[in-house]
């Protein structure tokens, strides 16, 4: 059963139910005015049905943002499917794809956390409105963070001139240890950073400390590190009025999608001194990877690392210009991202 729901702000927003899965979902589709709408499908357990409106609306329009600052033409949305009382079965996912078949191309769907590339292959056998059915996104995402710390060390050192986008004894606290906190944990090993981990998942934390030579805390007093970055690479929200206050970081940089809880929050971390390098700038990486689906983009791996390195640029920019405003750096990215919009006299 699909249900239309009314929300200001938003083209479509529908909830999905199926009785004999127990599918219970939500899509929101925020906007398709650059294209159609591509946004990751969110298996997650949610205590409350407004907790997963909540979470869809926001992940919606910030992959309106996402898109348009990464300069691909493409639209804005997102699904959530609540695991509170039903499993994930090869069923429940299916019936998940034919809700996204019935939008018939307006939504475009794609792994987020708790699905991934087996789910896109059973969601692809009806309904063509899916990518990455072949590929993991997260190692592009994760190397697209990596470009996103680079810069905002460099506006850190204020030293445009100097060696100073090495990685090597930076230290680097990560929340979340999944497709993209463990890539990028891989990743920043492998540059000579010192890691401080977390995860809820005990047994992750300690094989990947082992690997990487990291040092595991738990998953409260990830925030309170002392360290040059940190990463939250786990679920949205993570940074809000009582977090805000723990932190002990030099720089927020990481790859969970809306990291702060409301925009305002970006005003608290500007007066902490915290350089902010907005989730969806640095972030942009497996959305940017997914495109090599559509032919929009080119398929080579090196021509898309080519593009992937744009986002040290864009993070760049959008630092210098919220210094030069005295404005927060999330709310500069949403002006940034307005811009495409601007031309075509739509607001988001
Ligand atoms: P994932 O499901 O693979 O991993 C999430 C990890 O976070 C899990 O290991 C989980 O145990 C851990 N976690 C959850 N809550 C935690 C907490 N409070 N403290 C510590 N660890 C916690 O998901 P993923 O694909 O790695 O995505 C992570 C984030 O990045 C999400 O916000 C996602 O929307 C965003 N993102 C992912 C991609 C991608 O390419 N996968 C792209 C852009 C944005």
């Amino acid at each position: 059963m699909i249900k239309e729901i009314n929300i200001d702000g938003y083209e479509k927003v529908i909830h999905a139910t199926e009785e004999s899965t127990g599918l219970d979902c939500y899509i929101a589709i925020h906007s398709t005015e650059l294209g159609p709408a591509l946004g990751g499908a969110r298996f997650w357990k949610y205590k409350k049905n407004h907790d997963a409106i909540e979470d869809v609306l926001r992940l919606a329009k910030g992959m309106t943002l996402k898109n348009s600052l990464a300069g691909l033409d493409l639209g804005g949305a997102k699904a959530v499917i609540n695991l509170r009382e039903v499993e994930k079965t090869p069923e429940l996912i299916k019936e998940f794809g034919k809700v996204v078949d019935a939008l018939e191309g307006q939504y475009i769907t794609a792994d987020d956390v708790g699905s991934h590339i087996e789910d896109m292959k059973i969601i692809s056998g009806v309904t063509k409105h899916v990518v990455l059915k072949n590929s993991d996104p997260s190692p592009a995402t994760s190397f697209g963070i990596i470009r996103g710390m680079q810069a905002s060390l460099t506006f850190l050192k204020n030293d445009f001139a100097g060696n100073i986008q090495s990685l090597k004894d930076v230290h680097i606290a990560i929340q979340g240890l999944g497709h993209v906190g463990l890539n990028l944990a891989e990743m920043l090993h492998e540059k000579g950073a010192i890691l401080t981990i977390a995860d809820l998942d005990g047994d992750k934390c300690n094989k990947a400390a082992k690997m990487l030579d990291a040092h595991v805390v738990s998953p409260d007093k990830i925030f309170e590190v002392e360290c040059d970055i940190f990463a939250p690479c786990a679920l949205g929200a993570v940074i809000n009025k009582e977090t805000v206050e723990k932190l002990n970081c030099k720089i927020l940089c990481g790859g969970a999608n809306n990291q702060l809880s409301t925009s305002m929050i970006g005003y608290a971390l500007k007066d902490k001194g915290i350089i902010n390098a907005p989730d969806f700038i640095v972030n942009a990486g497996g959305v940017i990877y997914a495109c090599k689906d559509f032919g929009s983009i080119p398929t080579n791996d090196f021509h898309i690392a080519n593009i992937l390195d744009r986002i040290y640029d864009r993070t760049m920019k959008c630092l210098l210009q919220a210094k030069e405003t005295n404005m927060p750096t999330n709310l500069v990215a949403e002006l940034m991202a307005a811009e495409r919009f601007k031309s075509r006299n739509v607001e988001i």
